[in-house]
């Protein structure tokens, strides 16, 4: 996030200094733990009111987790990599504090007696867990609009959406609750409010990093990641959550040495992919415009400029949305009133059944029974293979799809989003919330990794909102992407 000259609306947070430095402070006692979280408490106190980017904050957890980090500095310990960063996560993700709902009124009183593997991850390396961020639903929206305690709003533009589905976790890191925050994405959740917000996101190579522990919405499709200011906070944070998990048997036992390091060496001789399918008049004006200007400064940089076709980003979409909800409709029978979540009361006479089908009705918002409805007819015997088989063809052709890219070029890049942050009720009908999705869902089922960072600006009634672009990489090319994202964040808004 730049100011590039304008000043920034209050409830904007400037860009802090590297979080890499503010660990190095927090481990040499130059700075407390307890102090930053104490002024992320107090701006949290001020603005979260307005913005309603948390469903919890965990203030007495937080404090005594800095007072524990505090402590071991004392003591001549090292609490490790990401000492005092102050964390937010995505209310999907368990953690033995407080509540984990998936703003569904199904959970809004579930607590785990388990901590996610990231969590484990995080804690290990020292980082302060400030509180539980909103989102859509269990993660089905691009809005936050879906959440069952109320949307979440942008800090750019308190009329507009944050994005979604992690929409709490962008406006926390954008507002300056937080020094970063993690989120899920399936199909857009981290990049596509990321873009909406200003701010860094990241979705990790499928299996990268584990699932242990994330509430699943389509499993071959989830991904854990952070959301951060910069590209290089955004790598420090992945660092700590990145590797094999026995726990999650998706979880891939790849080579992971660590990134935070290496993302500020520029790689010479980059070749940008820029698809002609990326760049149609589906693009607002001022997204297209950033970005041009994104292409100009990289070919500035030295980079060589490749055009690529990708024609199967049309049908990303409807491969999607057969996927998604196919998944979804198994992984959410376990929502029944019996085992988790809520149970509704029976009336005399009522029966197992009745408690099944009046619990689900009583616990699921609109969406996620649309996405229940819609997985349960895709699989169903009889339109399995029109759709949900067609579809799973369609997904290994658009893989090949991108695999032919990558011959010609090390990253894709384009816009994260069509649009810009648009105003409550915007996208009434579901389709065209489900459009927004255009360039952020083949990533998932292609199962790349994707970066979304602060590309630039563009006016819209008077209000300057950030426009988000997006890179993609092959599977398990994120040095190269986090280093072309490095390259690019700083040719772009400095
Ligand atoms: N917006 C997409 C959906 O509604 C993606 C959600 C996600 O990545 N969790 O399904």
């Amino acid at each position: 996030m730049s100011s590039t000259g304008s000043p920034l609306p209050t409830l904007v947070a400037a860009n802090p200094k590297p979080l890499a430095g503010i660990c190095a402070d927090v481990r040499a006692g130059r700075v407390t733990a307890r102090s930053r979280v104490d002024a992320f408490l107090a701006r949290i106190a001020a603005h979260d009111g307005e913005i309603h980017a948390f469903n919890e904050v965990h203030a007495d957890a937080a404090r005594a987790m800095a007072d524990a980090v505090d402590a071991s500095v004392k003591a001549g310990r090292d609490p490790g990599p990401l000492a005092g960063a102050v964390i937010a996560i995505k209310d999907n993700i368990v953690m033995r504090e407080g509540k984990t709902t998936c703003s569904s009124k199904m959970l809004a009183n579930y607590r785990s007696p388990f901590d996610a593997t990231v969590i484990e991850r995080l804690r290990a390396a020292g980082a302060i867990f400030i509180g539980k961020t909103n989102l859509d639903e269990f993660a089905m929206g691009s809005s936050t609009e879906n959440s069952a305690f109320g949307a979440t709003r942008n800090p750019w533009d308190t009329a507009r959406v944050p994005g979604g589905s992690s929409g709490g976790s962008a406006a926390a890191v954008a507002a300056g609750f937080c020094d970063a925050s993690l989120g899920s994405d399936t199909g857009g959740s981290i990049r596509q409010p990321a873009a909406l917000c200003g701010c860094v996101g990241f979705k990790p190579t499928y299996g990268r990093v584990s699932r242990y522990g994330l509430v699943a919405f389509g499993s071959s499709l989830d991904q854990i990641g952070p959301f951060a200011h910069s590209v290089a906070d955004a790598a420090l944070v992945y660092d700590a959550i990145v590797g094999r998990d026995e726990l999650d048997s998706t979880s891939a036992d790849a080579e992971c040495a660590p990134l935070a390091a290496k993302v500020a060496e520029p790689l010479a001789k980059l070749r940008i992919g820029v698809p002609r399918e990326y760049r149609t008049n589906a693009n607002a004006p001022g997204v297209a415009a950033v970005l041009d200007r994104a292409i100009a400064a990289a070919k500035a940089l030295g980079a060589e400029i490749v055009d690529v076709d990708l024609p199967l980003t049309d049908i990303g979409i409807s491969t999607y949305y057969v996927i998604a909800p196919a998944e979804a409709s198994s992984n959410l029978a376990r929502y029944d009133g019996i085992r988790y979540g809520h149970r509704a009361k029976l009336a005399p006479g009522e029966d197992l059944e009745d408690l099944y089908s009046k619990s689900r009705a009583e616990g699921f918002g609109p969406e996620v029974r649309r996405r229940i409805m819609l997985g349960t007819y895709v699989l169903s015997s009889g339109y399995y293979d029109a759709y949900y088989k067609r579809a799973l063809q369609a997904r290994r052709l658009i893989k090949q799809e991108f695999d032919r890219a990558f011959e010609t070029c090390d990253v894709v890049l384009g816009p994260t989003s069509p649009v810009a942050a648009f105003t409550f009720g915007g996208k009434k009908d579901p389709l065209s919330m489900y459009l927004c999705d255009v360039y952020t869902v083949n990533t998932n089922i292609a199962g790349i990794p994707g970066i979304s960072f602060n590309g630039g600006f563009a006016e819209e009634d008077g209000k300057r909102l950030p426009v988000g672009l997006q890179l993609q990489a092959p599977a398990f090319a994120e040095e190269t992407l986090l280093r072309a994202a490095a390259m690019l964040e700083k040719a772009c808004v400095g």
